[in-house]
């Protein structure tokens, strides 16, 4: 499978269609993967394909813009590219997409991988990509998909419950914004939490402060997130933010019948004005 990417890649940068490949190679651990930009035929001879894939690799188009690019793509990194061209920030013809079919990841850290799910795995809803010019058929057995239990928990508990659960986390934030430079949706040249005039949120530390930045935040991915989970997996400290992410998910395709990513055409909800939502209001 892997032998079939590489071919691919070779033909693509032979033929002139691309410049770069972005796909996955072994770290210097022997154990995880890495991203890794081949530009020449020997750096594709690199090239890896397992459970041990995890990075979105879409979210480097946003550093490539308007050069042909190949890049490998799983199902749910895949809506990146959907998200990044809908929002005007890649071009699709500048893009060939790898899309490979996918069995799920797994927990893999620094000298070690596990047989665990990553738990966006756990809650994926997709199989194929949703756009890819060229399809891989990754082998193994798709992991059992469970619905999504923390969510539905969360449900179950009061607004006092969740102000605590989500307070106690928020506090343990060290604002080191991984998890932002990691989203393919956070893109803007200059965020909001560091901007200082105006101060959107101060550069403190503390309680208040880890609140407004997760909120805020949150509701800037709201309707946008692609749910890749790469948040989650790169925070530090191990806050679930896939909770945060999947809840404004929810409620998004409750309202709105809207999942961001699986297409390039359909409008999204904060987009676009409709009349009859103002009349509902009424
Ligand atoms: S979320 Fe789905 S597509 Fe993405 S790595 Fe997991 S199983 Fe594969
Ligand atoms: S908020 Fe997290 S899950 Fe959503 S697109 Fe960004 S990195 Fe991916
Ligand atoms: S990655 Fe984790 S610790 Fe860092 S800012 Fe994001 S939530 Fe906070």
């Amino acid at each position: 499978m892997v032998d079939e990417i590489r071919s691919k890649a070779k033909e693509l940068l032979t033929d002139g269609t691309v410049e770069c490949v972005i796909g996955y190679e072994r770290a210097t651990d022997g154990v995880t993967a890495r991203p890794l930009f081949a530009y020449t035929a020997e750096e594709i001879d690199r090239f890896i394909m397992d459970n041990t894939c995890v990075h979105n690799l879409a979210r480097y188009l946003l550093d490539r813009k308007g050069k042909p690019t190949a890049v490998v793509v799983k199902p749910c990194d895949s809506r990146t590219i959907n998200l990044l061209v809908q929002e005007n920030q890649i071009e699709r013809d500048k893009v060939f997409a790898i899309g490979v079919t996918c069995p799920g990841v797994v927990e893999a850290h620094w000298g070690e991988a596990s047989d665990e799910a990553q738990p966006r795995c756990v809650t994926c809803s997709l199989e194929v990509p949703a756009v890819y010019d060229y399809l891989v058929t990754m082998p193994g057995e798709r992991q059992t998909r469970t619905g999504f239990p923390d969510l539905e928990r969360m449900e179950t508990m009061s607004p006092e419950e969740r102000r605590e659960f989500w307070e106690r986390q928020f506090e343990r934030c060290i604002r080191c914004h991984a998890c932002r430079q990691v989203c393919p949706g956070c893109y803007c040249p200059i965020c909001f939490v560091d901007q200082l005039d105006p101060t959107w949120v101060g550069i403190r530390n503390a309680p208040p402060e880890n609140q407004v930045w997760h909120l805020i935040r949150a509701f800037h991915l709201a309707g946008r997130c692609i749910e890749c989970g790469e948040c989650q997996r790169v925070c530090p400290v191990g806050i679930p933010l896939m909770l945060l992410n999947q809840k404004l998910a929810a409620e998004v395709e409750g309202m709105f019948d809207f999942r961001p990513g699986l297409d390039a055409e359909t409008l999204p909800p904060f987009a676009v004005f409709k009349k009859e939502e103002l009349e509902a209001e009424r």
